[in-house]
This record gives C-alpha cells, structure tokens and sequence, in this order.
C-alpha cells in the first residue's frame, strides 16, 4: 500500500528535522544540506504529495521510469522541480538526460560521458551537470570509479565542454557497519579535497548518505543525501 499523502507530509518534516539535526551536531548549517528524495518505484501522486508538502528535489534511477513519471507529476503539480539523476548510467540512455536533469549523480565511466557530450554539443542542450561516483574502498562493488583511476576520469570528464564536474557521488555498501561507512564518507570528501587542489577549481557536492546513513554522511561533510525509504515507505516490488 502507497503512503498517504499526508504520512508522506509527515514523514518529510521528521527526515528534514532529523537532517538538520545531524547538521548542528556536527557544527554545519543545516541549508547546506539538501535532501533528494528517492522516488524510484514510486508512482507519480506520491511525488506530487511531497511537492504539495514543498519539497522541490527528486532523484530517480531508470531512464524511461523517470522520463514517464516527471511527465505525469507534471500534470498534477504545477511547482518548478529538480530532476536528479541517480541510477546507473548507460551510454545508450545518456542522450534523454539533457533538458529533462538538472544533475547525474552517477558518471562513473567514460562512455555515457561521451555520449551526453555528443548530444549536448549536436543539440546545442545547456551544459549538465554532474558529479563523478566513486569507490573509496576500491573493491568489487555496485559501481564507482577506484581512488586509482579519479584524476585520469576526472580530466578526462572536465575537458568536456557540454559537462560540468560539481562534485563526487558514493553509496556505502549497505551491509558496513555506521562506523566503517562513517571513515568510507570521510575517505570520499578527502578525495574530493585532493581533487579540488590537482584541479585548482571548487568541487562543492558531496552525495552521500541514504535513509539509513544519512547522519555518518552529512557528519563527514554530504550537501546532497539520496532519501528514498524514510520518505516514501518501502518500495513495492516490480513485476
Ligand atoms: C534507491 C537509492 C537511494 C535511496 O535508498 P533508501 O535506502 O531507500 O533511502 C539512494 N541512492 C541511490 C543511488 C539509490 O539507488
């Protein structure tokens, strides 16, 4: 059963109280964090439940899934929304993402790279922006660029003209314990730091953190974490 929209209004107000929370506690301001609420699987009225509640980030993960919902939410909501990006990227998708994204998430391989930037350059599309997702732990694991291979991508990405390089994406492996996903955080925003010094240019976006790690994340420095099950309710299994 979908959650009603008002347990949805709910639910958002206790995930923003508990964000800032983990923000004072580790000395930040609470708007420096936003919270991009996941609503892959998830039908287009519960969207546009926690739009009506004000709610303006939404991140999905299968292009056509996405392409479909952000049409019917549109219909129901008149209100101005972020579109993230959030799933694995393939090279033969990257081409619906210009116009309809205002950030991916999960660049981690040059061939989707290559393909939003022929689109954008064929199509003269707004330059995308994008963060690169990695792999601080570099081991056999969903998806992510190792420590080994950030600076090479990294330039390779930002010699892009239709692609602009924000910051870094990691998603813990679920099974760590909080502190070990805690130092996998911390080791994420010292790569972007190290980043930031070979590129002499600001990398200020950190994705990190999901409903279950959102506070070690945001405690090692997240402005962006990814909220799907805390808002939205458990997600219904796909047929
Ligand atoms: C599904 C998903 C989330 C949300 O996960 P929850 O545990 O439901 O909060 C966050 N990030 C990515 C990349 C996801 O695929």
């Amino acid at each position: 059963m979908p959650l009603s929209a008002q347990e949805i209004a709910d639910r958002l107000h206790a995930v923003k109280n508990n964000v800032a929370e983990s923000a004072v506690a580790a000395g930040r301001n609470p708007d420096d964090v936003t919270i991009v609420a996941i609503s892959k699987y998830h039908a287009a009225p519960q969207v546009a439940a926690a739009a009506a509640s004000g709610h303006r980030d939404f991140g999905e993960n299968y292009v056509q899934e996405a392409l479909a919902k952000q049409d019917a939410v549109a219909e129901l909501t008149n209100a101005a929304l972020n579109w993230h990006f959030t799933g694995r990227l393939q090279a033969n998708k990257a081409k619906y993402l210009p116009g309809r994204f205002s950030l991916i998430h999960s660049l981690d391989s040059l061939k989707p790279a290559q393909s939003l930037q022929k689109r954008i350059a064929s199509t003269g599309a707004s330059p995308m922006e994008v963060l690169l997702q990695v792999n601080p732990a570099g081991e056999a694991q969903k998806g992510g660029v190792s420590p080994e291979e950030l600076p090479a991508f990294v330039e390779a990405v930002s010699e892009m003209p239709g692609l602009i390089v924000k910051g870094l994406m990691f998603m813990a492996p679920f099974e760590a314990e909080p502190g070990e996903k805690q130092r996998l955080f911390a080791r994420v925003r010292e790569l972007r730091d190290a980043l930031e010094v070979r590129l002499r240019s600001a990398l200020p976006v950190l994705s990190m953190g999901m409903s279950s790690d959102f506070r070690q994340a945001v405690a090692e420095g997240a402005t962006l974490v990814r909220i799907g099950t805390a808002i939205f309710g458990p997600r219904p299994p796909q047929t």
